[in-house]
């Protein structure tokens, strides 16, 4: 009808069939960045996104106000859509699960910020499929020594003919992913994921470390393998985060790692297309056996 193309376009508060309370709730007071932004996120970099999450249990942070105010880590699905709620056999409780793009926007519509995942999916959660080097710069390492490091891992998990994969945390550091066929249990993948980690310090000592504790690290890159446990989680690809610029995890190519200048380059309102972990879902490889006995035994 008449006038019809003179009325602005009305922000969507469906998205993916999810109706959007409070579309217009500001999350990241900052930016600006409100509930719908969000969706909008999601919504962008759904095809890109779900391989990574569907089907494993899920951590939440969840910020119903917004990231100025309380928020808080969600294991279980307390308030979640009945779909997704999975018995995995754990004892403390049910599992988080996302199947479909709805999923993914009921947690958006319910504030929240960040997902992480877990490294093994939810039929069999005692597996990994996927490890993680969660790289942790100390106080006053520059990013140049982050991308580094990335560096000096892959070519060593090369060495053991194991294709790596990068990606920004959103924060200050990077996670290296190594895709695994699901042969080992935590505890096999704990130890390899540890013995990689103290080679890696053990030959550059004044760079890198493993010890937790926060003193030792200024100057130096904590190398955490402590994400590669039956019950820890990494951020997922995409997610964002509940941080000050409102920024989100991204996947890059290590051709893009070489020219990566600052840690988190990604912030909602950005649209990735490239896919740059086209290739993990094609990756089968599997830790050598050896190795895995040594890291076991060390
Ligand atoms: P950065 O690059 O700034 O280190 P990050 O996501 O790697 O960002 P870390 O503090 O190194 O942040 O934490 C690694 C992972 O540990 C997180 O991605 C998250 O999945 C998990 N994690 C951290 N703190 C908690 C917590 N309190 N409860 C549950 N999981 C947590
Ligand atoms: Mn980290
Ligand atoms: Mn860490």
């Amino acid at each position: 009808p008449d006038g019809a193309a003179n009325k602005e376009t009305p922000m969507a508060t469906t998205v993916f069939d999810v109706p959007l309370s409070h579309p217009d709730k500001v999350l990241y007071p900052e930016q600006n960045v409100t509930k719908a932004a969000l969706a909008a996120h999601y919504e962008r970099h759904m095809a890109l996104l779900l391989p990574h999450v569907a089907g494993r249990p899920l951590t939440l942070v969840r910020c119903p106000q917004g990231r100025a105010k309380a928020c808080f880590y969600q294991r279980h699905p307390e308030g979640l859509p009945e779909r997704m709620a999975r018995d995995i056999g754990e004892d403390d409780g049910l599992a988080i699960v996302a199947e479909e793009p709805a999923d993914i926007i009921e947690l958006v519509q319910r504030g929240v910020l960040e997902i992480h995942v877990r490294g093994a999916r939810v039929d069999r959660p005692e597996r990994p499929d996927r490890l993680v080097f969660d790289l942790d710069p100390g106080e006053g390492v520059a990013f140049a020594a982050v991308r580094d490091a990335a560096f000096v891992l892959r070519e060593r998990l090369a060495d053991m003919d194991l294709a790596a994969f990068v990606k920004t945390t959103g924060g200050k550091g990077l996670h290296v992913m190594v895709p695994i066929e699901r042969r080992v249990e935590w505890a096999e993948a704990k130890a390899w994921t540890r013995w990689v980690a103290a080679g890696l310090a053990g030959d550059f000592p004044d760079r890198y470390l493993i010890n937790m504790s926060k003193a030792k690290r200024k100057g130096r890159i904590f190398i955490d393998y402590l994400r590669n446990d039956l019950k820890a989680s990494a951020v997922a690809p995409y997610s964002t985060r509940a941080r000050e610029g409102a920024p989100f995890a991204g996947p890059l190519t290590w051709e893009a790692l070489e020219k990566l200048e600052t840690p988190a380059p990604f912030h909602v309102g950005d649209t990735l297309t490239q896919d740059s972990w086209k290739d993990v879902g094609a990756v089968r490889q599997r830790l050598r056996g050896k190795d895995v006995k040594t890291a076991v035994n060390a």
